[in-house]
């Protein structure tokens, strides 16, 4: 699907028109991949009007995604917040994907590089259902990847820089080819790992699980989000090493992400997940989660930032 354009993007402290925002072909983020990025969505509620969802959170984990990677960045996270929420309102746009992006500029080539400009953007643009409408409702069908996450220690899993979806790429194209709408990957030493965009959880006689950190994942901010919803529906949530077997006999399946939200999982390598049509766990997380947006579900932790104000 092609790029939904919006009028302007954010770009260092300005707003400028979308066509503009270009960058040189020798900027150090397109040849060694020193980028590091959010996605993130705003909602259109019916109780709140325009909200950026968890708009701290994200910026929180890009200001440390740049930590790791030494790339400097001059803005706070109030001030990114503030700067989304700038580019939202100057492109009249109420629900919207965010896309925050902090990349390593022109100036020196060589990995080492300390003489590059860090070049902050933040676009907004409108965005359905990443994995699709009717996935969200009747969920998708999946397969393990045949290629494995990142190890501990080689590229960190739990920065969100661009570099890392090179095995996103590997592992979602892989998939599509295959016929199926996303893949799983297993983490060095076998276990469930993540998609190529999303957080795993499965569910096996009403106690939710889901992979540890260790497990080579990025620490989703949806993951939380719906780890705090099911704890707070009553249900036991519990970070173990998955082996993949327990895919083939979990009762539901469901991912989630920024784009994915929480999106139910049909099948895995064509083996269908508990009962078809059956699973009230992830219907229960999915509810609470888009509750957050129709007031239906009490915004207790201050996720929702109003744009307005
Ligand atoms: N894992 C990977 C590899 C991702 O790209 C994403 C999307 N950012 C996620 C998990 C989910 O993270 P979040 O809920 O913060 O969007």
């Amino acid at each position: 699907m092609p790029i939904q354009e919006a009028k302007v993007i954010w770009r260092n402290g300005e707003l400028v028109p979308w066509a503009e925002a270009t960058t040189h072909v020798m900027t150090h983020g397109l040849h060694y991949g020193t980028g590091v990025f959010e996605g993130m969505r705003a909602y259109d509620t019916s109780h709140a009007g325009s909200i950026v969802f968890r708009n701290r959170e994200h910026f929180e984990r890009l200001r440390f995604s740049a930590r790791v990677y030494g790339i400097n960045l001059a803005y706070e996270v109030d001030d990114l917040m503030a700067a989304t929420k700038e580019t939202l309102r100057a492109n009249g746009l109420k629900s919207a994907y965010i896309r925050p992006l902090a990349f390593l500029g022109y100036g020196e080539m060589g990995p080492s590089s300390t003489n590059c400009e860090t070049d902050v953007i933040i676009a907004a643009f409108p965005w359905g259902a990443y994995l699709g409408e009717d996935g969200l409702k009747n969920g998708i069908d999946v397969c393990v990847s045949s290629w494995r996450r990142s190890a501990p220690g080689t590229i960190p899993a739990g920065v969100k820089a661009a570099g890392n979806y090179l095995s996103s790429r590997l592992i979602s194209v892989e998939a599509k080819s295959r016929g199926f709408a996303e893949g799983i990957g297993l983490s060095h030493d076998g276990y469930v790992s993540e998609g190529a965009g999303e957080n795993l959880f499965l569910i096996r006689n009403g106690r939710i699980y889901t992979p540890p950190g260790a497990a080579s994942i990025l620490m989703g901010i949806t993951r939380d989000t719906a780890m705090t919803l099911a704890r707070k529906l009553g249900y036991e949530v519990i970070e173990q090493p998955i082996a993949r077997e327990m895919l083939y006999g979990a009762d539901e399946i469901f991912l989630t992400g920024t784009a994915a939200e929480v999106t139910p999982v049909r099948s895995v390598d064509r083996l269908n997940v508990g009962r078809p049509g059956d699973n009230p766990v992830t219907r229960a997380i999915q509810d609470a989660f888009f509750g957050l947006f129709t007031g239906e579900t009490e915004d207790e932790w201050g996720w929702l930032d109003p744009v307005q104000g």
